[in-house]
């Protein structure tokens, strides 16, 4: 096998594992996003925090300025839309991104 250049399987690199604990922490998913990011309408949420449970990316956290609600995160939202498709107020939209403004809204609301 090694003369037909192919590497064994065991010395193959493990694919989808993290390989220390925490380590998906430094991985910037928002450099996925597209060309627009969510935007949560604060009049319209009822603090319920499906936006914060579904999230695949933890792109939304607990707002220590504002009680009850979520703040959003740049740095790890890919835009999937999955918190807009969740909400049930339908207070989170999409909102089109500029390039230059790409990790410049600290938070979507
Ligand atoms: S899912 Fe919608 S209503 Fe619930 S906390 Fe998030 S933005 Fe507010
Ligand atoms: S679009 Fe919403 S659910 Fe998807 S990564 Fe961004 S904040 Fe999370």
């Amino acid at each position: 096998m090694a003369d037909e250049g192919l590497v064994p399987w065991r010395q193959l690199a493990l694919g989808m594992a993290m390989p220390e604990a925490g380590s998906a922490k430094r991985f910037n998913t928002g450099d996925w996003r597209g060309k627009r990011y969510p935007v949560t309408d604060r009049d319209k949420c009822i603090k319920c925090g499906l936006c914060w449970i579904t999230c695949p990316d933890m792109a939304y956290l607990p707002d220590e300025s504002a009680e009850g609600y979520y703040k959003w995160d740049s740095y790890y939202c890919k835009g999937c839309g999955i918190c807009i498709a969740e909400c049930p107020k339908q207070a989170i939209e999409w909102r089109e991104e500029k390039e230059e403004d790409k990790y410049g809204p600290a938070c979507g609301s």
